[in-house]
């Protein structure tokens, strides 16, 4: 790595963090369509319907993006993060729609989140594996606040590198052992999927999905076992939170689910850069140490 301040990288990974935003809002937009069109087309397979020409949605990658109401393609200006939204205030600048929210704020949100990895790893290579933790995160909370999913396609990578992870350790954010990791995917996994049978063997009714015990367990791959009580209390922490905030100002009702895996993520999140502190106020504070 080239000699430069700390301040300068840091500045370097908030203008990344905005552009990867932009490409995760992409994600967050396509990656549920794909799924359910390869569902549909899976379904008419075992049902032996005659297949329908449906056309297949738009890959993450090679279409460029476009006025999802008058179609008409951005110009590149339009498209710089955050500051195209703020130029154009929130309207398409040929139909005049209202363009989403949702797109400057994955792109700041993201934009800060890079910066606080930079800032909190140094310009090294597992500051790099830590934004790749981030940007997976981020998409994965995106997609499951619009679609109520967590697709398998984010859920998995996000654990096979984690685990693959624990065999580079200079490139590891955190000093996770192979044996750590697997045991915190395991017990990852199996936490919420009990809590799951149990919910289900009282009330009759599923709690949450399957891809809640998978996020779990990616986190725990990365973090190992012992981070899995903290983030799931912290999860129910900011949950119920934001529920509560939810119920109040947006008068949520309570029988609507309310997707669980941004707050598993945003617990991971927090726990992956300060649970070692957390752990210590903590320690101190109820006098442990
Ligand atoms: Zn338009």
């Amino acid at each position: 790595m080239p000699d430069l301040p700390l301040s300068l990288w840091i500045v370097f990974a908030a203008v990344f963090g905005l552009l990867v935003g932009s490409f995760l809002n992409v994600v967050i937009l396509r990656t549920p369509a794909r799924m359910q069109w390869e569902w549909r087309q899976q379904a008419r397979e075992v049902l032996e319907l005659e297949p329908v020409d449906e056309p297949k949605p738009p890959g993450v990658a090679l279409e460029s993006s476009h006025c999802p109401t008058c179609k008409h393609k951005l110009a590149a200006h339009d498209n710089i993060p955050l500051f195209g939204w703020l130029f154009l205030r929130g309207r398409c600048r040929y139909c005049g729609t209202k363009i989403s929210a949702q797109y400057p704020a994955v792109e700041l949100f993201t934009g800060i989140a890079s910066a606080l990895i930079v800032w909190h790893f140094g310009p090294t290579m597992a500051a790099l594996a830590a934004l790749v933790f981030t940007f997976f995160l981020i998409a994965l909370s995106g997609i499951d606040v619009r679609t109520q999913l967590l697709p398998d396609e984010l859920n998995y990578p996000l654990l096979w590198i984690g685990l693959g992870l624990t065999l580079i350790p200079s490139w590891n954010p955190l000093p996770v052992l192979p044996s750590s990791a697997i045991l915190g995917a395991l017990v990852g996994y199996l936490s919420l999927w009990s809590v799951y049978w149990l919910f289900k063997l009282l009330t009759g009714k599923e709690g949450m999905g399957h891809g809640d015990f998978k996020l779990l367990a990616a986190l725990g791959a990365w973090m190992g076992p012992v981070a899995i009580l903290p983030v799931v209390m912290l999860s129910s922490l900011i949950g119920a939170i934001v529920g509560g905030g939810l119920m109040l100002f947006r008068h949520h009702q309570r029988d609507v689910p309310i997707p669980f895996g941004p707050y598993i993520a945003a617990a991971g999140w927090v726990w992956f850069l300060a649970g070692d502190r957390l752990l210590a106020a903590y320690m101190s504070a109820t006098g442990l140490r």
